[in-house]
């Protein structure tokens, strides 16, 4: 009978499984089809937050307004902020504004072809950096996130929390060691194995298919029957949740946007003007008054409908906002003022009047405040 496989044992002997399975069935990825560094890079910040199958729109369209690095270092925060508007987590591309900035000035604008400057660049973290390095340039460095700790937990039979530095670090080394036994240009080939095994066969959710599964007759949690229980994570805090009401201001064809502080969560961001809280329609109502009357001048404006737009749960990493919101239409008791207006409200962010077609165009309003936009 054959002993029992070491860790190690595991480790290694997955990676001639992968690189066959994968020349079969590796899934064809926009972004697998002409892997350079920019390209590399720009996909795999997206796909950290996003859905493979939503990345693939976005990603062609960023690629049409922004073919390589210079175009990103050169444009504007705001025309960036506007081709992520959908993808969420806006600190990712203004990482990416900053990061394409130090590789025009630094590099020449090219990517460094070294792990450790890559991830000496804003937004750049270990797994992205093993990505690059291994899949854009041929470099042997494992690329560790979520799914590999799955796939390997389940390998191994790691019966302890997943999401623990310590066990990222022991399968980054377990894979590293694995993979010194091979031609360096294989490391790409065998990070995107596993990421394709753990998004179509080592599933998170749901029972995995071991049945095709080309690590099976390595897999300690196969072996033992305890696939569903593998991995193990301990319960996650719950996340704190905000009462807002969002105002949705109209005046005439106009709606009111706000620019959001540069610093915390949306930072810079526009959206409708909101409250802490839930507001009565006529709470609504008196806090549109009160802001349209500090910004822009006492009775100025006044209030002519109110309609109640159906609540939003918008979900963050670390908070939930419980969102309620109205469209207040008002009208300018002296005709044409507002529309030349734009108002600071002393945080070097302001006030901005524009249509919806302009808000389509021009300005990146976050997905917490579209279902409340989409209901004009
Ligand atoms: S055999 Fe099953 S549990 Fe093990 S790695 Fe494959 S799909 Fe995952």
């Amino acid at each position: 009978m054959r002993k029992a496989r070491t860790e190690a044992e595991r480790y290694r002997e997955s990676v001639p499984a992968l690189l066959q399975w994968y020349s079969y069935n590796a899934r064809v990825l926009p972004w697998r089809e002409e892997p350079t560094p920019y390209h590399v890079w720009i996909s795999e910040i997206m796909l950290q937050q996003t859905r493979v199958e939503a990345v693939r729109a976005y990603y062609e369209r960023f690629l049409q307004l922004f073919p390589d690095v210079q175009a990103v270092a050169s444009a504007s925060e705001d025309r960036l902020v506007k081709a992520w508007e959908g993808l969420g987590y806006y600190s990712r591309i203004r990482n990416i504004h900053a990061a394409a900035q130090v590789i025009c000035e630094q590099y020449g604008g090219e990517l460094p072809a070294d792990y450790e400057l890559l991830r000496n660049l804003p937004g750049i973290g270990d797994y992205t950096a093993g990505a690059i390095a291994s899949m854009a340039f041929g470099l042997s460095a494992p690329a560790v996130d979520g799914n590999v700790l799955r796939v390997y937990a389940r390998l191994t039979g790691y019966r302890e929390d997943i999401r623990s530095p310590k066990y990222k670090k022991q399968v980054t080394e377990g894979i590293a060691d694995a993979l010194a036994a091979w031609e360096q240009s294989e490391a790409g080939r065998v990070n995107q194995a596993i990421m394709d095994i753990g998004a179509t066969v080592c599933i998170p959710n749901g029972k995995p298919h071991c049945d095709v599964c080309p690590l099976s007759h390595l897999c300690a949690a196969y072996a033992e029957d305890l696939t569903e229980e593998i991995p193990m994570k301990t319960a996650k805090k719950s996340r704190p949740v905000q009462k807002k009401t969002v105002l949705v201001i109209r005046c005439g064809n106009r709606y009111l946007l706000h620019r959001r502080p540069r610093k915390g969560l949306l930072a810079g961001m526009w959206e409708f003007p909101n409250e802490e809280g839930h507001l009565t329609a006529r709470g609504g109502r008196a806090s549109v008054m009160q802001l349209l009357d500090t910004v822009f001048g006492k009775h100025l404006f006044s209030v002519i409908r109110t309609q109640r737009l159906s609540d939003h749960l918008h979900v963050f990493s670390h908070v939930e906002w419980d969102m309620r919101g109205y469209r207040i239409d008002i009208r300018e008791k002296e005709p044409g003022y507002r529309t030349m207006y734009t108002a600071s409200d002393g945080e070097n962010v302001g006030f901005v009047w524009v249509t919806a077609e302009e808000i389509e165009r021009e300005y990146g309003l976050p997905q917490a405040f579209q279902t409340h936009r989409l209901q004009e």
